[in-house]
């Protein structure tokens, strides 16, 4: 799948941070878009940059946790294009605060978008991917707090871990059933987008949640650039590969992780938010 000119990438969370760059990528190497948003005016501000000759860009805005809202974006791929060779599960909010602080609103939305955002990319799209004769691939966003734990912004990792086990399992079932589409989860360490600052504010803050995302915006403003971290998805998509690290250095806290399972010993964490 080096060659991907010509086939269609649908990409959600298309509007910002890793989406976007993704999307810029999949357009520089010659592929159609169909991209999708909850902020569809975030989206509209950037889709005429991403239009190039004999290309097809279309959007719609979708959020994801809404399994009709991801339906019709299938839709949309089945008519307008007719094979999806691509798809980015990408979307994702990331709550901070400690756990005590954070309410069954909070964990409910985080898994609706972060987890049920990418099951429902899944049933609404693997399908017509699933039938269709060109190439198709899953492309899952996780991450690095899939594969270990961090104090102070534990559901995002919940969230994560699930998307991890998903993408795993997915992988599993398609194989079993001798499915010619792939699969793959990236899992990025920390990435310059606006990630610390798209969580919608409600009511009082507390302090956990107010300094977990200060915390959060100063560790991610050094993060990789999400144009890099495009660039490196695409070549391990062209290499076939499951697991995308794009920063393997960010792996010392899942080893760290395993080696306090094999060791039956207290969990230890690499601290991430050291930018605090
Ligand atoms: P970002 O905030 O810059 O972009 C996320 C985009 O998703 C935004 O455009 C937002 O409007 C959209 N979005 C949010 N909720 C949505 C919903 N319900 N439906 C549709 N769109 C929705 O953040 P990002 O860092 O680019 O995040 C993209 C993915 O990368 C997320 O899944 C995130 O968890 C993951 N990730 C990010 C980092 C990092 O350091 N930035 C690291 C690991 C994983």
């Amino acid at each position: 799948m080096s060659d991907v000119r010509g086939q269609l990438a649908v990409i959600t969370g298309a509007a910002s941070g890793i989406g976007l760059a993704l999307a810029v990528e999949a357009s520089r190497r010659g592929m159609n878009l169909l991209l999708a948003d909850f902020n569809d005016t975030a989206l509209q501000a950037v889709v005429s940059s991403l239009a190039r000759p004999g290309q097809q860009v279309r959007t719609c805005p979708v959020d994801v946790s809404n399994e009709e809202n991801m339906q019709l974006l299938a839709k949309i791929a089945e008519e307008e294009f007719a094979e999806v060779n691509l798809l980015f599960n990408n979307a994702g909010i990331c709550p901070m605060g400690m756990t005590w602080d954070m309410k069954g609103d909070d964990w409910r939305r985080t898994l609706d978008v972060n987890l049920m955002g990418v099951v429902n990319g899944i049933n609404a799209f693997l399908p017509m991917m699933m039938k269709q004769k060109g190439p198709a691939r899953i492309v899952n966003t996780g991450s690095i707090a899939g594969l270990s734990s961090n104090p102070g912004g534990i559901i995002y990792g919940v969230s994560k871990h699930a998307v991890v086990a998903l993408s795993e399992g997915l992988y599993m079932d398609l194989q079993a059933a001798q499915s010619t589409v792939a699969v793959s989860v990236v899992c990025p360490g920390f990435v310059n987008t606006n990630l610390g600052i798209s969580s919608a504010d409600k009511g009082d803050i507390p302090e956990s949640v107010q300094q977990g995302r200060e915390a959060l915006k100063k560790t991610l403003a050094q993060g990789l650039s999400p144009e890099e971290l495009a660039e490196r998805v695409f070549s391990a998509i062209g290499d076939q590969q499951f697991w995308i690290f794009p920063q393997p250095e960010a792996l010392g806290g899942f080893d760290l992780r395993v080696r306090s399972i094999q060791g039956r010993t207290a969990p230890e964490y690499i601290p991430l938010l050291d930018a605090q």
